[in-house]
């Protein structure tokens, strides 16, 4: 039986992730915050999460780190943990920065000195391109981050590489685009959404209001990039791979898709205001994932309006 490491295994990537490699017959093992311990959600993501052995142990205590790399022998290591502040300023970005750069260069070194042989892999992001000159990006496209956020995951990218180049470790980073579910937090735009969608549906006198309804994003199924992640650290050669849809889609057609699924028209309940509004950028982030799709046979297995379903689906169900 194989055993694996999942940092961050409470949130939305980390779940799908335990569930997949469970189904696979993994010993799975998280960490987790004391406070996160205490207050696990019910429903089939507590119901994965008691099947994991959570450890009570956050990022930045290297001795705790230290003891449970010590005393459990991993095969694989999947790094998902990060502060996700996404502030622009670098002055705001002190506590991001530290705790994902520090993190997992900690992991790195601790797996390096005890469990060479462990297979570790790194959550990467498209904001690791930032503003991209081009579009699509792919493994080629420079990185030019814009926020402490996109900085500390291009320096942790150059860790993992460096480990894999100078200690020969099998270590490679994902670098994935939006991806969504209904297990993601609802602050992100697709969930705020699906969950206004379900509580409209169900009777409820409620204007949903957003911001730039024009902004675009390559949004993707989290499950399907889980599994990617599984493929990515069972190769004869680590690498690094883009995991992206490659299709751009407007809130707006967001919005239409979702609200049509319980016959509403978007128009009639949704408002654009300032108080939401970001800048979109003249070159949008768009993956070119071709490259893990010829060489790992990868490929998304949910459209666009599948997605949407599921989550409207979910919302629907948990209002009512
Ligand atoms: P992220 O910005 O890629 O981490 O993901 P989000 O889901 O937060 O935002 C995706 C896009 O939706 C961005 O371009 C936002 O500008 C846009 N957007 C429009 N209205 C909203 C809103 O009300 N909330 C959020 N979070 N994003 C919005």
């Amino acid at each position: 039986m194989k055993r694996a490491l999942i940092t961050g295994i409470t949130g939305q990537d980390g779940t799908y992730l335990a569930e997949h490699l469970l189904s696979l017959g993994y010993e799975v093992h998280g960490l987790v915050r004391q406070t996160n311990l205490e207050s696990l959600e019910g429903g089939r993501t507590g119901e994965v999460l008691n099947q994991c052995l959570l450890h009570a142990i956050s990022l930045d205590s290297f001795p705790g780190l230290h003891r449970l790399i010590k005393k459990y022998k991993f095969d694989e290591c999947y790094h998902l943990a990060s502060v996700s502040f996404v502030g622009e300023h670098l002055a705001d970005g002190f506590h991001t920065m530290f705790a994902n750069i520090s993190g997992t260069h900690f992991l790195l070194a601790t797996l390096q000195d005890l469990q060479p042989d462990c297979r570790f892999y790194f959550a990467g992001s498209s904001e690791m391109f930032g503003r991209p000159t081009e579009a699509p990006q792919s493994e080629q496209t420079p990185f030019l981050p814009r926020n402490p956020y996109g900085i500390s995951k291009v320096t942790s990218h150059h860790l993992v590489r460096n480990y894999r180049e100078s200690y020969g470790m099998y270590c490679v980073t994902g670098i994935l685009y939006n991806h969504e579910s209904p297990r993601r937090r609802p602050e992100f735009v697709t969930r705020k959404i699906t969950r206004a969608v379900a509580r409209i549906a169900s009777g409820q006198k409620y204007r949903l209001e957003l911001g730039n309804l024009d902004a675009r994003r390559d949004w993707g199924y989290a499950p399907d990039y889980v599994r990617a992640m599984h493929l990515m650290v069972n190769q004869p050669v680590p690498k690094d791979y883009v995991l992206a849809t490659g299709h751009l889609r407007t809130v707006r057609e967001f919005c239409a898709a979702a609200f049509s699924q319980v016959g509403l028209d978007w128009q009639e309940h949704v408002v654009s205001v300032d108080r939401f509004f970001r800048q979109e950028d003249a070159v949008p982030l768009v993956g070119d994932s071709s490259l893990i799709r010829a060489e790992l046979g990868w490929s998304p297995t949910f459209t666009f309006e599948e997605m949407v379903r599921e989550m409207v689906q979910h919302d629907v169900a948990l209002v009512k």
